[in-house]
């Protein structure tokens, strides 16, 4: 029996039937997606949830509020009684790459080598332009999980939108609310929902009111750690300008773990190490940190990332004792870096550098 060849046109009509098919079946997947979503929220009204608000409030939250008007209170030196997203007692430093990307696994080695607990590390990554590097979304942070669990470290990572937050809080130890949806009220109620400790940034607008009035909707479902990552300055030295006094007032008056961000909150890498030593002797919580394998490979604030050497003088500053590498890690760690990240070292060492193009 001879076998008929189908026309071309016959071929392009069944794929473009298969085609319709597929965009009909996405179309359905994202509406029960949107479903779900919808299922796990809060309901805009619960008199449940009201009431027991309401009961918190006139408690704590509103004559704290009061005081955050006036500073008042900023001789109070509470430590922060509730639950945070890192062990109390500690000065926690979490580190890694702004996003997740092809030298993950040497970066986390590096931590690990370092002594480190906690890795950071973007899936989804809130850019200002379009054409900057968005991030892997689920299947980096799947990757960085499995990374994390080889090497025994915990991890934090930023969740931008409400559609993908159920699934990535399933795969971290801390899910991050990113300085850009600090005041994302639909997000922050998801996330009271999720179970999972939330480290909250501050705004790069937010008033230290504003900030712990967005805590107040984790506050008391969630454990909580507040993050200070620098605000909006008028030097075009600074990335951004990293407001210490603000976060220990935050602290003082929230009773909530704080710890600060000097990556984001300087964007200049050589200023790095001196604030987390500033954050710890003001009696803050800890810090979160970039660094990089090979800083110039990184995809994403290449300028503000820690060299691997500076990664382990900070951690060795701050008490933390290195662990010694298995022959499989120490080969990792040995890759030459590049010459860029040479001299990139050596400047991190002199003057602080401008910052510049990394939004
Ligand atoms: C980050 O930590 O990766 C980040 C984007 O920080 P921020 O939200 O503070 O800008
Ligand atoms: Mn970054």
């Amino acid at each position: 029996m001879s076998e008929r060849t189908t026309a071309p046109g016959d071929l392009r009509r069944t794929i473009d039937t298969l085609d319709a098919d597929i965009e009909a079946l996405v179309k359905r997947r994202d509406a029960i997606a949107a479903q779900l979503i919808r299922a796990k929220q809060t309901a805009p009204y619960d008199p449940r949830r009201e009431d027991e608000i309401s009961a918190r409030d006139q408690a704590f939250w509103l004559p704290m509020l009061r005081r955050v008007r006036t500073a008042e209170g900023a001789r109070l030196r509470p430590v922060p009684t509730k639950p945070g997203a890192f062990p109390a007692g500690d000065f926690a430093l979490i580190a890694g790459p702004c996003a997740i990307d092809e030298h993950l696994e040497e970066t986390l080695t590096l931590l690990a080598g370092a002594g480190l607990k906690w890795a950071r590390a973007g899936a989804w990554k809130p850019r200002t332009f379009p054409w900057s590097f968005q991030g892997d979304g689920i299947v980096a942070l799947r990757r960085f999980r499995d990374c994390a669990d080889r090497l025994g470290l915990k991890i934090v990572s930023e969740v931008v939108s409400e559609l993908d937050a159920p699934a990535a809080s399933e795969l971290l130890d801390v899910v991050q609310v990113g300085a850009r949806n600090a005041q994302n009220f639909a997000l922050l109620k998801l996330l009271a929902t999720l179970g999972k400790p939330v480290l909250l940034k501050r705004g790069p607008a937010c008033t230290i009111e504003e900030w712990l009035g967005a805590a107040a909707y984790l506050d008391g479902r969630v454990a909580v750690t507040l993050c200070e990552r620098g605000v909006r300055g008028f030097d075009p030295c600074f990335r951004n300008l990293l407001d210490l006094p603000g976060a220990v007032l935050a602290r003082r008056l929230g009773g909530i773990q704080t710890i600060v961000d000097p990556s984001h909150g300087t964007g200049v890498a050589g200023l790095i190490t001196p604030m987390v030593l500033a954050a710890r002797a003001a009696g803050l919580d800890g810090a979160i940190v970039e660094v990089h394998a090979q800083p110039s490979q990184s995809r994403s604030d290449a300028e503000q990332a820690l060299h691997p050497h500076e990664l382990r003088e900070l951690a060795g500053l701050l008490g933390i004792a290195a662990v010694a590498q298995t022959p499989k890690r120490a080969a990792a760690k040995a890759v030459a870096p590049a010459a860029s990240d040479k001299k990139r070292a050596a400047q991190a060492n002199g003057a602080a550098r401008t910052a510049k193009a990394r939004r």
